[in-house]
């Protein structure tokens, strides 16, 4: 049986591990460095799905795959939705998650309104056209850091209806209600599944 491949526009393993999974074997999922892409694909939108819909068709159009691409962001109401598309690199330097959470939680400092949400965004590209794949998980900033699995902004964020962060979940347990999971599962229910 021959297997459908398609782009997964990432260099991180562990997320292509997970997509892969979900798929199934009738997939094969490669990364960027897989296909020999090995430029950092820029993030120049101001949105999201600017930023999905910038890496998919990037990747379709120089290599002829069907490809998609995530973008995700942690939104928080009372910022007027910052960080949101500028999450990885807040505090200035990318992906320095200490001081990207000391930020958020300076700038909330006396806040009452702790209401937030992480979103992904995942932009699948084949030469039929684009669509968009939308997940959301709503929360709120908790005012210290508890926990210490997950990455990014997981210890600061509780999602609603828990009394734990992302940080103090398991894997799976995170992945059943997050973000990605969600929009993950919607680009995979696309295709049948
Ligand atoms: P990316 O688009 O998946 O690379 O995510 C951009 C940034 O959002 C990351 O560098 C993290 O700071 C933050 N982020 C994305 N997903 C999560 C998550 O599941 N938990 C906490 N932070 C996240």
């Amino acid at each position: 049986m021959n297997k459908i491949k398609l782009v997964f526009a990432t260099n991180n393993a562990h997320k292509l591990e997970e997509v892969s999974q979900m798929l199934g074997d009738r997939y094969e999922i490669v990364g960027l460095q897989q296909i020999g892409c090995n430029k950092a694909i820029p993030e120049t939108a101001y949105t999201l799905e600017g930023n999905a819909l910038i890496k998919a068709p990037y990747v379709e159009e120089k290599y002829g795959f069907d490809c998609f691409a995530d973008d995700t962001g942690l939104e928080v109401e009372a910022l007027g939705n910052e960080p949101g598309v500028y999450s990885a690199r807040y505090a200035g330097i990318d992906k320095d998650s200490e001081a990207n959470m000391n930020k958020v939680l300076a700038k909330l400092e006396g806040q009452a309104n702790r209401n937030a949400r992480f979103r992904t965004v995942i932009a699948y590209v084949t030469d039929a056209g684009e669509t968009l794949f939308d997940g959301i998980v709503e929360g709120e900033i908790l005012t210290e850091k508890r926990g210490g699995k997950g990455f990014g902004y997981d210890p600061i964020f509780m999602p609603k209806g828990f009394d734990v962060t992302f940080a103090e979940m398991d894997a799976a347990s995170k992945n059943e209600i997050s973000h990605r999971g969600r929009a993950t599962r919607l680009f995979i229910a696309s295709f049948g599944k």
